[in-house]
């Protein structure tokens, strides 16, 4: 039998908890024995909390969030990205297995980012991937023309988690509608790969009108 569907406060205070015990190197590994395993399988799964994230190597979901088995519905690709095969598989999290706390999680030194900023020249499917990464990165040059390298790279980093829930709004009805219907909350957040600790952004500062 599935639990009861946790709430967005409850998801997220879940993943805050499990990362400062990551930070702190306290961790408590919930929810990775066999019976753990075993129930899920025979049973289903209903993770608390959807994360989409890099695919770099550095950003292991259940480790950062000190969680198991059937807790997280991770999406990881590279930059983060919300693309259409993302934003099917967040719609069946939170439309079919009730998760009612999506992630959008950036993290520091971002290969994909930087390689944007640098103007590394890529090309066919790497290429397609950096176009949807590109729009963030102008956004942040243009905001803070006066930066540039590790600090215009820390502010690309933040405008893409961004860019990417506008993608997922813009893209998603079902998101929208259950946003609105205050079934899923979505947020933001980006992960310091050397500290270890998630800095938590909270939901898009224009949802609302994104939402229409
Ligand atoms: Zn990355």
């Amino acid at each position: 039998m599935k639990r009861a569907t946790m709430s967005a406060e409850e998801a997220l205070q879940l993943l805050a908890e499990g990362n400062a015990r990551f930070t702190l190197g306290s961790t408590e590994g919930p929810h990775r024995t066999p019976e753990q395993r075993i129930s899920t399988a025979r049973d289903g799964q209903s993770p608390f909390a959807a994360i989409v994230s890099c695919a770099d190597s550095r950003v292991p979901l259940e480790l950062v969030f000190d969680r198991g088995i059937g807790d997280i519905f991770g999406l990881r690709v590279a930059g983060n990205i919300c693309s259409r095969a993302v934003i099917g598989s967040l719609e069946y999290a939170v439309m079919h297995l009730g998760t009612r706390l999506a992630v959008v999680l950036g993290h520091t030194r971002c290969g994909a980012l930087t390689a944007l900023v640098d103007g590394v020249q890529v090309d066919e499917n790497v290429a397609l991937l950096a176009g949807r990464i590109a729009p963030a990165v102008d956004r942040a040059r243009a905001r803070f023309s006066c930066l540039a390298g590790p600090a215009l790279l820390e502010e690309a980093i933040k405008e893409n988690v961004w860019f990417q829930i506008e993608t997922l709004f813009e893209a998603s009805r079902h998101i929208r509608d259950a946003v609105r219907g205050s079934r899923v909350n979505v947020i933001a957040g980006v992960y310091d790969i050397e500290r270890g600790a998630v800095t938590w952004l909270g939901n898009h500062p224009d949802e609302q009108s994104l939402l229409r």
